[in-house]
């Protein structure tokens, strides 16, 4: 699941119109924020096995401290509380951490039976959309389309300029996906990581679209 994380965090902007786009965007992708750096420093592990899913060749094989149930739970909960430390707004504070695990019920919905319940236990997770490239595809953009549509609802005063980097940013967002969903396998593990990484510029976008606009 890639697009519908972000759908996430643009639909809740409808629910806590104050909070900074980039914000909700980060909660509602914080645990694929963590798991390419927690990949990099091999705390957990991925490997490239094409054909292992039909839409994705990635093998998670060990993930409990970023995509397991609980741990998502605890990520959320520890993000709201330092949002909260720092905003003091206790409805943005149960947004951010609802996004968090949102994240792992989509994940929920794509991934092959390889989602734990918490570091240590042994019964996998996944419901395997993946394993139908038209179906993910499907569910993917409507999620995506339902987010824009509902950000775009819930920011009426954006300026013309916010407009247009919000469309760049949906622009770029389509592109990583295409690129992910019809390109050739990452080359390795390493560049998993590289990439994962690389995908904080997302983030930077999201505050350039609000830069200004925002009052
Ligand atoms: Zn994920």
């Amino acid at each position: 699941m890639f697009l519908g994380h972000y759908a996430t965090g643009f639909a809740a902007k409808k629910i806590s119109p104050r909070t900074p786009l980039p914000l909700l965007l980060l909660a509602s992708q914080f645990i694929d924020h963590l798991w390419p750096i927690f990949i990099l420093f091999g705390i957990e592990r991925v490997a490239i096995v094409p054909g292992i899913t039909v839409f994705t060749p990635l093998d998670f094989i060990y993930y409990p401290w970023t995509h397991s149930l609980l741990m998502s739970v605890a990520w959320g909960v520890g993000l709201g509380a330092l949002v909260y430390a720092f905003r003091k707004e206790i409805r943005e504070a149960v947004v951010i951490a609802a996004l968090v695990p949102g994240h792992w019920l989509l994940d929920l919905l794509a991934h092959r039976p390889d989602l734990p319940l918490a570091p240590g236990t042994t019964t996998m997770f996944g419901l395997g959309l993946w394993n139908s490239v038209p179906a993910t595809i499907a569910v993917e953009l409507t999620l995506f389309a339902g987010g824009i549509v509902l950000y775009w609802r819930a920011t009426p005063g954006a300026s013309r300029r916010s407009r247009v980097v919000f469309g760049s940013l949906v622009t770029f967002l389509l592109l990583i996906y295409a690129s992910n969903t019809f390109g050739p396998p990452p080359p390795s593990v390493e560049m998993i990581g590289v990439a994962g990484n690389a995908l904080w510029i997302v983030i930077l976008w999201a505050w350039w679209v609000e830069k200004r606009s925002r009052q």
